[in-house]
């Protein structure tokens, strides 16, 4: 008899209620997804990426390429983009603000090639396009060659001569360039190299302001931040402006309180503050006209629409509102004119744009199930105890089961070491103990109060699904900040999902793993999915609202690099309603061994010297080694589809 016979399961069954109403709201589609995401009859996740009718079911999407793969939306971008422009624009309308407003995309949110194409064009330039915000030489070099027409390049970021120098030869040949002062020492290579061009582009100034922001990115604001001029820098700087007889070139002022600013009352402190400098500089006798409020605009990643830092306590509409009416309220005080209004959204553009699918490889699972043979009265003497703490779940509380459970495990443990208990009373003891376990966890109520010892058995219970992706490389503000992602199975939402998982990742390390889940609790450990049936069909999930950070952020922890992409836009001519274009360039292990670098050329000839010291080596087996090695060096970093 094998060992699957002789055994008894505990399997949860599904409930045959279960609607995708219910599992639009497990999964918080509705509340994150807004617009964007819906399920659709046969319990497949939609996305529409337009936040219109137009709907593509996402598991089509798959059969060009493989898990993991990236996919960027395009029309998602475009859309979130358009967006933010209407909210100013009827901001404006409604508080009869004399000002315009201008959204610069900060490169550093995403800087690839598909994003900023996709960002970039079909706008109508007459429409106040989309401008640049650059924060260092590259991207400054990649906005100089995408930039068209009237677009604004605002340079950030900390600057050397050679930056400086580009940015003013790019003024000087007509491009709208504002360079913005971040330090008193760069006005020393900016005073130089337009005298060296006879040519001095527009200049900006980033303050410090003394309001800080809240959340993980926070130490970019407030006094301590390394950004900015402090109060008595912006009163040297204007000194300095005024001695070189540069007063008229200072035309825009610029804060950032930091990204994913989740409580609205920050932002307005700021911008409260931030207007009383704009006023100041204004009434000193510069020109300015432009207030740029920087970055911040947050994204609700768990749809709970709180001020905790993965949520928002606002929308983008009431976002714009606030930026305008406090800059309008402040500047009718001082009796100034209403400058026109820059932001740099990146966060809230491209963050929504991009959807990573990953594939579960296979399931750990903790074994519950018994030996037949061990539940009968001539068990050794601690099954039988086991058995009675799962069988008389009304004699003890539940966490004096759960103590007495772990002394009897504890027990045999030191048994077995000892040389007195053989593997099949051990593998018993282990299954009777997490089925107590499960016993007192099926029993907890959320409405009572419960020692947390006894919630966190969540997280020893569930089911590991091991997914064909790295952490570190497609979410790695997950890994690095506790950033939670909205995540969904992309099939079986009709479904009820029964199991408790964890979603765990194949490099090897133990922080490879999505650790919190959205959900009622502060940190919710663990997610339902659905149970794997052998030899089933691939179960995809999917990790929302990865395009903002994530690409550029990503590390080659373990050597797994980026994975497959695809680019999808909608086109209402063709028969799917979209089209894809899969770019299966995810890293190969070449590329990556260049970075640890090793070329693959060289590795491959210490491989074959290796083997010369192999005496009589069969030179078809040494070809034919050689050969699969220099394949795999081909390959990707990823498993290979199963
Ligand atoms: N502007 C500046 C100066 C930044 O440092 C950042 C990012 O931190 C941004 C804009 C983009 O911010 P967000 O992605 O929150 O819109």
């Amino acid at each position: 008899m094998s060992i699957d016979d002789r055994t008894e399961s505990l399997e949860p069954s599904g409930s045959q209620s279960w609607s995708i109403d219910d599992a639009e709201s497990l999964y918080g589609i509705k509340r994150w997804g807004q617009k964007l995401f819906s399920v659709d009859a046969d319990g497949s996740l939609l996305v529409h990426p337009a936040a219109d009718d137009r709907t593509i079911r996402i598991r089509d999407l798959l059969s060009g390429t493989h898990a993991p793969v990236l996919i960027r939306f395009h029309d998602t971008l475009k859309h979130q983009a358009h967006r933010l422009k209407r909210a100013f624009a009827k901001a404006i309308r409604t508080e009869k603000y004399s000002g315009s407003y201008y959204a610069a995309f900060p490169l550093k949110v995403n800087p690839y090639k598909e994003v900023l194409n996709a960002l970039f064009s079909n706008w109508d330039e007459d429409d106040h396009p989309m401008s640049f915000e650059v924060g260092s030489k590259p991207e400054l070099l990649i906005a100089l060659s995408l930039h068209r027409g009237k677009r604004f390049i605002l340079c950030n970021g900390f600057k050397d001569r050679g930056y400086i120098d580009l940015a003013i030869r790019a003024s000087k040949l007509g491009k709208p360039v504002i360079l913005i002062v971040e330090r008193m020492s760069e006005m020393q290579y900016i005073l130089d190299q337009s005298k060296v061009h006879e040519h001095l582009p527009m200049l900006g100034v980033r303050v410090k302001l003394y309001s800080y922001g809240e959340g993980k990115w926070a130490s970019s604001s407030g006094e301590n931040s390394k950004f900015g001029l402090n109060t008595m820098e912006v009163m040297k700087f204007c000194e300095l402006l005024k001695t070189e007889g540069l007063t008229e070139q200072l035309r825009l002022l610029h804060f950032h309180t930091g990204s994913q600013i989740p409580d609205i009352r920050t932002i307005k402190r700021a911008l409260v503050e931030a207007s009383q400098f704009y006023c100041q500089l204004s009434s000193m006798g510069f020109p300015m006209g432009y207030m740029d409020v920087g970055g911040g605009l947050a994204i609700d990643y768990d749809g709970s629409r709180t001020r905790e830092w993965s949520s928002m306590n606002y929308t983008m509409e009431q976002y714009a509102r606030d930026v305008v009416f406090n800059i309008k309220e402040i500047c009718f005080t001082h009796k100034v004119a209403e400058p026109n209004i820059i932001s740099e959204s990146g966060r809230a553009i491209a963050g929504p744009h991009a959807f990573l699918v990953i594939e579960t490889m296979s399931v750990v699972a903790k074994s519950s199930e018994l030996l037949h043979g061990f539940v009968s009265h001539s068990a050794p003497r601690i099954i039988r105890d086991l058995r009675e703490i799962l069988d008389n779940p009304g004699r003890y509380n539940r966490l004096e089961r759960l103590y007495d459970a772990r002394q009897k495990r504890d027990e045999a443990f030191a048994l077995f070491n000892l040389g007195y208990l053989d593997l099949e009373t051990r593998a018993a003891v282990e299954s009777l103990f997490w089925r107590i376990c499960m016993e007192i966890h099926g029993t907890l109520d959320e409405s009572k109060f419960t020692p947390e010892e006894l919630w966190t058995l969540d997280r020893s219970l569930c089911e590991q699904f091991i997914c064909n992706f790295s952490v570190f490389q497609s979410i790695p503000d997950h890994w690095a900040l506790d950033q939670r992602f909205p995540i969904v199975p992309l099939q079986r939402l009709d479904e009820e999902p029964t199991v408790n998982a964890r979603i765990v990742d194949i490099t090897c390390d133990s922080d490879g793993e999505i650790h919190d889940y959205l959900g009622e609790l502060e940190h919710n450990q663990t997610l339902l999915l659905h149970k794997q049936k052998e030899g089933g069909d691939p179960y995809y999930v999917g990790v929302a609202f990865t395009g903002a950070y994530q690409d550029v952020l990503n590390t080659s922890h373990n050597l797994f690099d980026r994975t497959n992409e695809m680019q999808v836009w909608l086109d209402d001519e063709s028969e799917t309603g979209y089209q894809a274009v899969v770019n299966n360039d995810a890293s190969s292990v070449s590329d990556v061994l260049r970075n640890a670098q090793f070329e693959s050329g060289e590795l491959v000839e210490l491989m074959r010297k290796s083997l010369d010291s192999y005496e009589n080596l069969d030179d078809a087996l040494r070809a034919d080694f050689v050969e699969e090695y220099s394949r795999q060096i081909r390959n990707t970093t990823y498993l290979e589809p199963r």
